[in-house]
């Protein structure tokens, strides 16, 4: 049966996502939840009563709703269980990239004001610090399980606050980006019912759970539907082909493809059981879709989405999956493209991604300023990236608006130029960046990963007849791989800097 026969029912029940939560964990409760290969599986049992007895440790270390909880642990089922332990009992969920240093999570501590703060190791940064080890011990763990099972949901309104996400922010300072109750439930009702979730679903979860992607996104649309995950603690494309048997959906970054497409054993019969690829986080190349079809058979679903937003786009589960296109807004979002003043723009046009729904978030913690900046008027918000609508609605992404080159005042958005440069024989990938020039202000240079052999007067005879002078890269330089983050998401920030001085002789 789909589930989304009956997703009318589970819109009718409440928004407070924990409460919807409860209630679904309580008619599964001998179904496993996590699989985890090697290890003890967690039924809902399990979790409910994990779930109960984090919300009672938090509760007597005085957490309130509303307050702040911040965790950076590494990834477990105790983990899940705290997550959602906090918001049965209303408190705001923080979660914190495990990758950051003392000094940056001093600074989200002194922002975010939490009532207790989790971490892998003491950190003795104000709040109330309690540990939660990469095995799932440590004091909030002995603290859990001195605790009942059962434990209050708060009643709580849609619009209160669940969870505030901080931005990976490349430049200044971080913003934490309040999502409620509401803006969760919604979201991944409306995914549960695009993707089809079906009750026998076993989903590959190895994304991170301090993201959108894997906490909300991946985590969500197993709980609203009682199925199951199969738990891996981080991304192994070993461990992955070893049990994707197992398995029916795959959530991942791009990386998860190419790192999977580099294993001959990767292919159609491997794969032939399996319902559904996703990717998101960051552009999956034309050449990964397509490489990825031809060995295996599947057509990727790419979809679009935010620490803001929660997913805004999808490409469809019936229709046609487009390479290089991250498809149409999905049901109750809505998305349109705008130019420099705020216009709204004819379809095919390049401009700024605005979008409007029940997913957007109410603003960035403490910051009515910045908040203020990145809504229109009208309720719409400014997502910072640029792209193209067709005139049927289809949205293709072309890059992060600060990282459009503007080179002699015109501007040269990168994918249009890392699409031709990805094309050429022997070419994994490239990436496309401004950088300081005396007289054109910026100069388009290129970043390629493979083929090291390529020379500029070559680049500058392919593209000729290609792309319009300004845009063709003054610079090539070779690297063995572009420097990435977690979310797999190409750090144009770093090469920006590492090459900022390559026009620098001539000024
Ligand atoms: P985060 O808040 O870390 O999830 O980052 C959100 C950003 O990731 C978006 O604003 C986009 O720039 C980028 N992003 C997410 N999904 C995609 C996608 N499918 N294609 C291209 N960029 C994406």
């Amino acid at each position: 049966m789909l589930l989304s026969q009956s997703y009318t029912d589970r819109r009718l029940m409440n928004a407070n996502i924990a409460a919807r939560f409860r209630q679904v964990f309580e008619s599964n409760l001998d179904k496993v939840c996590l699989l985890r290969p090697g290890l003890a599986d967690w039924t809902y049992r399990d979790l409910l009563f994990a779930m109960g007895q984090y919300a009672n440790a938090l509760n007597s270390l005085g957490v309130e709703p509303g307050d702040r909880v911040m965790v950076q642990v590494e990834k477990t089922p105790e983990a899940i269980a705290l997550y959602l332990g906090c918001l049965q009992i209303g408190g705001v969920y923080v979660p914190v990239n495990t990758a950051y240093t003392l000094d940056e999570v001093a600074y989200f501590v002194s922002d975010a004001d939490p009532k207790v703060l989790v971490s892998s190791t003491d950190v003795n940064l104000g709040p109330s610090n309690m540990i939660l080890d990469s095995d799932g011990s440590g004091s909030l763990a002995v603290l859990a399980k001195s605790q009942s099972t059962n434990c209050v949901v708060a009643s709580l309104k849609g619009e209160e606050l669940a969870a505030i996400l901080y931005t990976s922010g490349t430049t200044g300072r971080s913003k934490g980006a309040m999502l409620s109750h509401d803006n969760l439930s919604s979201n991944a009702e409306t995914l549960v019912d695009y993707w089809s979730w079906q009750d026998n679903d076993i989903l590959i979860h190895a994304l991170p759970i301090y993201h959108v992607h894997g906490l909300f996104v991946a985590s969500h649309c197993v709980f609203l539907t009682g199925t199951t995950m199969l738990f891996f603690p981080k991304f192994e494309a070993g461990a992955i082909i070893q049990h994707i048997k197992q398995a029916t959906v795959l959530m991942g970054v791009p990386t998860f493809y190419t790192r999977l497409l580099e294993y001959s054993e990767f292919d159609e019969q491997l794969t032939d059981h399996m319902r559904l690829f996703i990717s998101g986080s960051a552009p999956l190349t034309e050449q990964t879709f397509l490489n990825f079809e031809e060995k295996t058979g599947h057509r990727i679903l790419e979809r679009y989405g935010m620490s803001e937003t929660g997913m805004i786009t999808s490409n469809p589960y019936d229709g046609d999956r487009l390479a290089g296109t991250v498809g149409y807004a999905l049901p109750n979002v809505q998305v349109r493209i705008t130019g420099d003043k705020g216009e709204v723009l004819k379809p095919e046009l390049v401009g700024g991604i605005e979008v409007r729904g029940p997913n957007v978030f109410s603003g960035y913690w403490r910051m009515p300023e910045k908040t203020a900046q990145e809504f229109r008027s009208d309720g719409f918000f400014v997502t910072g990236d640029m792209g193209v609508m067709s005139s049927d609605g289809r949205v293709s992404i072309v890059g992060r608006e600060k990282d459009l080159v503007i080179s002699g005042g015109l501007n040269v958005y990168p994918k249009e130029v890392e699409i031709l440069i990805d094309a050429l024989e022997g070419v994994k990938e490239s990436a496309v960046i401004g950088v300081p020039h005396p007289d054109f202000g910026e100069a388009v240079v290129v970043v390629i990963v493979g083929n090291s052999l390529i020379k500029l007067s070559e680049l500058d005879a392919y593209l000729k007849d290609r792309l319009a002078r300004f845009k063709q890269p003054k610079a090539i330089f070779h690297l063995n791989e572009l420097p990435r983050n977690a979310m797999g998401k190409v750090q144009k920030n770093r090469l920006r800097e590492l090459y900022a001085s390559t026009f620098k002789a001539e000024s």
